[in-house]
């Protein structure tokens, strides 16, 4: 892992950032050929996806052999469907997504993609089914074209185009004093939070991944923001395998399931309403979060927690 964070020292910024989250993990990867912690096997394939059936069964996982920290986690995302992952702070939820991007192979059980255990493919293959959508978004120093573009090489100016639309970020960038050659990032233009992320979802739409990996950073948002990306997810994820890793709650409401993670356990399952009624951890969680700062969006439908 040294030899992975080493170079990234001359990044600066950024270097905290990819530490700290998944965001960038991508640019990371395509920024460094070297220093990967896994190996393709001699015979290994690509991943051959038909809907991206995401699947964990059993995984079991420690960064040491000494601390395991998960244990034994199983989970099915069916194809096109959303499965989101609560949980206190510390429960490995992010582990999870470094696993599925296999960052780390697991140390017992298997990952499968549409029945492909992530081991036997290739790490190109695998890399490029999965999108991430990062709450924060680090934009690279240059335009808003190379920052959308950057989610396929070669990608035409009209390809761009076309993903920024359906991102909702086309009108935006067509007000900007250059348009698409507008410089964004530390040195460029600031843009807010959901503008950022729009960028982000204009790239990630461009890569077209079968996957969706979005994993929440734990930093505050306002009430605005936090609707907006909520809004931003639900788009985003319509007809794509989702895995949402949530450290707040309002953005799995929507979720087909959501799992209850503890340390390294999936200690409760089931989808918004039912777990609330359920009255365990999960209302617990939900409850906490409503009393701390503003909470999230109301939900239709939904009686706040006493
Ligand atoms: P969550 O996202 O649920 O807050 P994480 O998956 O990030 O939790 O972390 C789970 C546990 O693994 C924590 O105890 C954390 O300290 C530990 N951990 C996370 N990343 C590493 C790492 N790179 N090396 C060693 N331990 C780690
Ligand atoms: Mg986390």
């Amino acid at each position: 892992l040294l030899q992975l964070y080493q170079p990234l020292n001359f990044f600066g910024v950024v270097y905290r950032e990819i530490k700290q989250s998944l965001t960038d993990i991508e640019a990371m990867v395509k920024l460094l050929s070297v220093g990967r912690e896994v190996a393709d096997d001699a015979d290994a394939k690509p991943l051959a996806v038909d809907g991206a059936e995401l699947r964990f069964e059993g995984v079991e996982f420690g960064y040491d052999s000494r601390r395991p920290i998960l244990k034994g986690v199983g989970f099915t995302v069916p194809a096109g469907k959303t499965v989101a992952i609560v949980g206190p702070s510390g429960a490995g939820k992010s582990t999870i997504s470094r696993l599925l991007f296999r960052f780390y192979d697991v140390n017992g059980g298997r990952i499968l993609i549409d029945g492909q255990d992530i081991r036997r493919v290739t790490q190109s293959s695998l890399r490029a089914s999965i999108g991430i959508v990062p709450q924060d978004t680090v934009l690279f120093n240059d335009t808003v074209f190379y920052n959308i573009a950057y989610g396929r090489a070669g990608a035409s100016p009209a390809e761009v185009e076309q993903a920024a639309r359906l991102a909702h970020i086309h009108d935006f960038v067509m007000a900007l004093p250059d348009g698409y050659q507008t410089m964004v990032g530390e040195r460029g233009l600031k843009l807010s939070g959901g503008e950022k992320q729009r960028v982000a979802i204009a790239r990630t739409i461009l890569k077209n991944p079968a996957i969706l990996l979005f994993d929440e950073a734990t930093s505050a948002l306002d009430t605005h923001t936090e609707r907006e990306i909520q809004a931003n997810l639900r788009e985003v994820s319509r007809g794509r395998t989702t895995l949402v890793i949530a450290h707040r709650l309002s953005t799995v409401i929507d979720a087909d399931e959501i799992l209850v993670l503890e340390a390294g356990r999936v200690i409760e399952r089931g989808r918004h309403l039912e777990l609330l009624a359920a009255g365990g951890a999960y209302a617990s969680l939900w409850a906490r979060q409503q009393e701390s700062s503003q909470g999230p969006a109301p939900v239709p439908g939904v009686l706040a927690p006493t």
